[in-house]
């Protein structure tokens, strides 16, 4: 009796994966995957740089595929495209007086968006002094993210330097705080300084869609809980100097890669229609300078309620270990990698510990936003970092890409993320304390 028992339920088992299979291969197929991957990353995208209007393009295609597929709007605003806008400032003219004495404008740097910006001793100013033999762009950056209203005074042995300063100008636009460099041989006891700014506002998008679960605390809304993040970045860098008569970056595995792997989870997961969890499909912009995109989404989702986020970025090469396997970043970070490998277990895929730890590669995509809030947010990634050809060139065009490899690892990825979709299984959240 027992024995009979076993076999049956085996046959069972063996006839349902069966079929299961059978259905991903007619949904995740590799014409869909280079349908879409060959738009993104077409030269007439030019690179898909943010603020420009090829962007929009973008952004803009994969809303009418998303609206395609029969997603869910953001919060059923009829709209997938979250709107947000960065201040862009821009020094006019300084001018300034230490002591009396007039101050070169070059040898002033000012990160603000204070109009008018007029200071002087009794501004309530903290003053610094950068003194010779340290470190100019890091103590300048540490200084910039202080939140403080700071006069930085810079002594003149750094003259070399001082033009290309590269103070974390965003660090301090993010905390509105005002921040001037002034390159001088000593600290005045006086010093007026007055800055003509120019602020430009400019207006940027995710793109979202929304499969709300089946369980009763899936709303379908962002602010609920039980949700579950497919994300990957549709910006790349735009357009260079020709190499080869080639100008576009065209960013056909960055990420163009990831952000195909979401279109074709959101269909996938919308056919299949029985997810408990809400699913959430982002594309992210801005990632390239600086994760904008992802910070903003961050604010708008109750980041407590994302059971687990799946970052996908450039999964259009083989990785390190070949075919059908891809790796996880931060993989000791949570035990959402074991969970993916425990669904993938009879798939013939493998997901590996990230093989590049010294690249902190956690931290340099748009996961690792939602992971500093908590969040099991990991990015799945194909690229051997350590020797991509065409990673950030204009060389970076999908005829470099492996896209039947490609469609298996968006598979994989569908497969892998089975028990956190249905509720069964729940990653163990990012211990943030150990981030900082
Ligand atoms: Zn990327």
């Amino acid at each position: 009796m027992q024995t009979k028992r076993l076999i049956f339920s085996g046959w069972f088992l063996f006839t349902s994966a069966f079929l299961f299979a059978q259905d991903i291969n007619k949904i995740i197929t590799e014409k869909e995957v280079e349908r879409i991957e060959r738009k993104l990353a077409s030269d007439e995208m030019r690179g898909r740089k943010t603020f420009s209007p090829e962007i929009d393009s973008a952004a803009a295609f994969i809303a009418a595929e998303f609206k395609k597929i029969g997603l869910q709007t953001i919060n059923n605003s009829g709209s997938y495209l979250q709107q947000f806008s960065l201040v862009k400032t821009k020094t006019l003219s300084t001018l300034t007086f230490l002591d009396g004495i007039e101050l070169s404008p070059q040898n002033v740097a000012v990160s603000s968006n204070q109009i008018p910006l007029l200071i002087d001793e009794n501004s309530g100013y903290e003053t610094a002094f950068i003194k010779p033999g340290e470190k100019l762009n890091k103590e300048a950056f540490r200084l910039s993210q202080s939140g403080k209203n700071m006069i930085v005074f810079v002594d003149s042995s750094y003259a070399a330097e001082f033009s290309n300063l590269s103070f974390g100008k965003r660090a301090a636009l993010r905390k509105n705080n005002s921040v001037v460099f002034l390159l001088t041989n000593q600290v005045p006891k006086k010093f007026s300084i007055d800055v003509k700014l120019e602020n430009t506002e400019q207006h940027l998008s995710n793109v979202l869609g929304i499969l709300p679960g089946k369980n009763k605390y899936a709303t379908g809304d962002l602010q609920s809980d039980d949700i579950v993040v497919f994300s990957a970045h549709y910006d790349h860098i735009g357009v260079g100097k020709p190499v080869n008569g080639d100008s576009i970056y065209n960013g056909a595995n960055d990420d163009a890669s990831g952000t195909t792997a979401v279109m074709m989870l959101a269909k996938y997961f919308k056919e299949l229609n029985n997810n408990d969890r809400t699913l959430v499909f982002v594309a992210f912009t801005a990632e390239e300078i600086g994760g904008y995109g992802s910070q903003y989404f961050s604010k708008q989702v109750n980041a407590d309620g994302v059971v687990a986020m799946f970052n996908i970025e450039m999964i259009g090469t083989e990785s390190k270990w070949g075919n059908n396997s891809a790796y996880i970043t931060g993989y000791d970070k949570t035990d959402m990698g074991e969970i993916l490998n425990q669904d993938l277990r009879f798939s013939g895929f493998t997901f590996y510990p990230d093989p590049y730890p010294d690249q902190q590669l956690f931290f340099r995509s748009d996961n690792a936003t939602l992971a500093l809030l908590g969040v099991p947010a990991h990015t799945i990634s194909t690229s051997k970092m350590d020797s991509e050809p065409n990673y950030h060139k204009q060389s970076d065009s999908i005829e470099t890409l492996n896209l039947k490899n490609m469609t298996e690892i968006i598979k994989a990825i569908a497969i892998s993320s089975k028990s956190i979709v249905a509720g069964e299984s729940t990653p163990s959240r990012v211990k943030t304390a150990d981030l900082r």
